[in-house]
């Protein structure tokens, strides 16, 4: 896919950030578009493609994907409304999470959501519990965790123990609960393996084992199956040596398994749920550069956004700092290079945005990009570190800039706070 460039539909990232200040991010809309678009195409059509608003909860970037034809994934009261408000048709939402609060539930039933995916036995207790008392019925999914192992994913969230889903050999020996369950109908299987899946293989492998599973378990359990999600996981490459999904190869692997699914059960929703892979090569994180100094022999770049703006960047989960692609976004001629850390704002060590990246030396004033930072950005980050709040959010469409989020304010965030008399 094309890569987010300095210059985004030829605006340049100097003027965004003279309009609305540093650090934020941008997300190209025209990129998200043709992304999307190509995936669909490449996608049996009989697969739905649901938009995982964790991964950019956004309202603009919810909307967008909407207008494309995405349904909506959702996972908080917060998200479920911003899918409502983005325009979702209820009857494309579902609501996921280990730990659903009852409001959060009843939001689900008043708004006639198309499912909610049950994450535990008690949970499907309370659901038929609260049908009863309202005397309406609701449409239930369960989330499985596999006694299978998942292929391909560098976090597991499946086939092993995990806080998700109920496991499927404890689902097994449930059937005469779930026949109890008469308020609520059973409507089909959720699962979800893991996330940042760059093998179309895997993917291919895992939506057999996943469309397996369930059409086992709904003739165990005596369930219509009118809905099955496979969950997605698919990646985007951030580090040296990953290579991005190729949407005609995904295509192509796991159409076979989709389609021979959908002739046994043509009335049956096949789902995939999509978060990163959505959005994450369309957006920028951009912060100024306020100094560079350095220290026993290492160079350092010291920004106005760091990882309370981007947590991403620090590369949790591995042991090793790898680092995100990061560029000079002022100095592209790049004629003299340096190599150095680039740090933020934060009191602390960890908040190190790049170690040990060459790249054209910086000098205060320059701004700084990460590319790939279209997903799990600020709403994934300690933003409030330090108390210098969410940074801006700004989304170029059809030539144009739209501010899709304004930056917090100090005053703003003051606001929240009490203070007692003493
Ligand atoms: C986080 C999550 C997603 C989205 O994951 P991505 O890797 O961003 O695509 C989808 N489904 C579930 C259940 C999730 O927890």
């Amino acid at each position: 896919m094309v890569r987010v460039q300095h210059e985004i539909q030829g605006i340049g990232m100097s003027e965004i950030a003279a309009r609305y200040g540093t650090p934020f991010y941008v997300y190209d809309g025209e990129n998200i578009k043709r992304h999307y678009q190509r995936l669909r195409k490449c996608l049996p059509e009989c697969l739905e493609i649901f938009y995982s608003l964790k991964a950019n909860p956004n309202i603009s970037i919810c909307a967008l994907l909407k207008s494309l034809g995405a349904r909506a994934e959702v996972s908080s009261l917060a998200e479920l409304m911003c899918a409502l408000k983005a325009g979702t048709d209820p009857r494309n939402i579902i609501f996921l999470g280990p730990g659903k609060r009852m409001e959060e539930l009843q939001a689900c039933l008043e708004h006639r959501i198309y499912a909610v995916v049950a994450e535990s036995l008690q949970e499907l207790e309370l659901l038929d519990k609260i049908c009863a008392e309202r005397k309406s019925g609701m449409r239930v999914a369960i989330r499985i965790n596999p006694s299978f192992e998942v292929k391909g994913a560098r976090l597991m969230m499946g086939g092993r123990p995990r806080q998700f889903g109920i496991d499927q050999d404890q689902l097994e020996q449930a059937s005469a609960f779930l026949a109890s369950l008469k308020n609520i109908s059973i409507i089909g299987f959720h699962t979800y393996m893991g996330t940042r899946i760059l093998d179309e293989e895997e993917v291919a492998h895992n939506t057999l084992n996943i469309l397996t599973m369930a059409e086992n378990l709904a003739r165990l359990l005596k369930i219509e199956l009118e809905m099955v999600d496979i969950g997605g996981g698919l990646g985007v490459p951030y580090y040296d040596g990953e290579t991005s999904i190729d949407p005609v190869a995904l295509g192509e692997r796991i159409a076979p398994h989709i389609q021979a699914f959908h002739e046994r059960h043509p009335e049956t929703r096949i789902i995939m749920e999509l978060g990163r892979y959505l959005v994450a090569e369309s957006g920028l994180f951009v912060a100024r550069v306020l100094y560079t100094k350095e220290s026993c022999g290492e160079h350092f770049v010291i920004t106005d956004g760091g990882t309370n703006c981007h947590m991403a960047a620090v590369g949790i989960g591995s042991f090793v700092k790898r680092n995100f692609p990061i560029r000079n976004l002022s100095n592209t001629a790049g004629n003299e290079k340096l190599t150095c850390n680039i740090t933020g704002p934060l009191c602390t060590p960890s908040d190190l945005l790049a170690k040990a990246v060459t790249i054209p030396k910086a000098e205060p004033g320059d701004l700084i990009g990460i590319e790939n930072s279209g997903a799990y950005g600020p709403s994934a980050s300690p933003v409030f570190f330090l108390s210098h709040g969410y940074p801006a959010e700004v989304m170029v469409l059809n030539g144009e800039v739209h501010l899709i989020r304004e930056r917090d304010t100090y005053s703003g965030i003051l606001d929240r706070m009490r203070l007692i008399p003493l």
